[in-house]
């Protein structure tokens, strides 16, 4: 792992970012960075934690539940892998925001087990917009009753709604699709009268297209990392 590298991408990072925001007439406190550290080592993470940052986003429970033992307490974890039924006891309570909720099903399995521990888990929910049958996320088909059930429910909190876009090489062809995820969340909004500030979309290929079109996290690994490879 070479430091140097690490901190100067994340500077790099950080200072596109901002562009991106004030090119679009936002400010750029309102885009906060999560630094996607799957596969790459505790010591990688601490790096960058020195430097300041503070949100590092997990694809997988147990990983990064193995890491948290070893970082400081303070770190905002957030999970944004696909969260599997059997794996939910390793998330709630675990993570200060978790993405990835993809369906009624799973929100009643994290209700019940956030009700068990006594934690309100923040959460997102992950929308499937171009219909990706290879996709996670929830088709637009299903989402009322979730959005029901989350509006109702004392132990998730519902806070906005996260994107995975289909990949193009060319990032402006991704924007429609940001654009109509800000779409749904002001109509979610208005329909179930909740408060849904966050936009988690945007990753290395694609950011500044997605803080265009407004939004509040961007996930990037790869840019601040370089490529992942397994952490033995
Ligand atoms: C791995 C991952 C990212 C980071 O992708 P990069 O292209 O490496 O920036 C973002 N979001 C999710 C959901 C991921 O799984």
């Amino acid at each position: 792992m070479d430091t140097q590298f690490i901190l100067e991408q994340w500077q790099a990072v950080l200072q596109d970012m901002a562009q991106a925001a004030q090119a679009s007439g936002r400010s750029p406190q309102d885009v906060r960075l999560v630094a996607v550290s799957k596969f790459h080592s505790a010591a990688a993470i601490h790096a960058l934690y020195t430097a300041g940052q503070r949100i590092f986003g997990e694809s997988y429970a147990q990983e990064a539940r193995a890491k948290m033992t070893e970082l400081p307490a303070d770190i905002s974890w957030h999970f944004i892998g696909h969260v599997q039924r059997n794996k939910v006891r390793h998330v709630v309570g675990n993570f200060a925001l978790v993405h990835s909720l993809d369906s009624l099903e799973l929100a009643h399995i994290m209700h019940n087990r956030a009700m068990r521990q006594g934690v309100v888990q923040p959460v997102l929910v992950q929308v499937n917009l171009a219909q990706e049958p290879q996709k996670t996320g929830i088709a637009l088909a299903d989402l009322a009753p979730l959005a029901e059930f989350l509006a109702g429910s004392a132990w998730i909190r519902w806070q906005g709604l996260m994107l995975m876009p289909p990949f193009f090489d060319d990032p402006e062809r991704a924007k429609p699709y940001f654009a109509r995820l800000r779409l749904l969340r002001d109509t979610l909004e208005r329909d179930y009268g909740l408060a849904l500030p966050e936009l988690s979309m945007g990753m290395t290929g694609d950011f500044e297209a997605a803080i265009a079109e407004g939004a509040t996290l961007v996930r990037i690994g790869t840019r601040i990392f370089g490529p992942r490879c397994s952490l033995a």
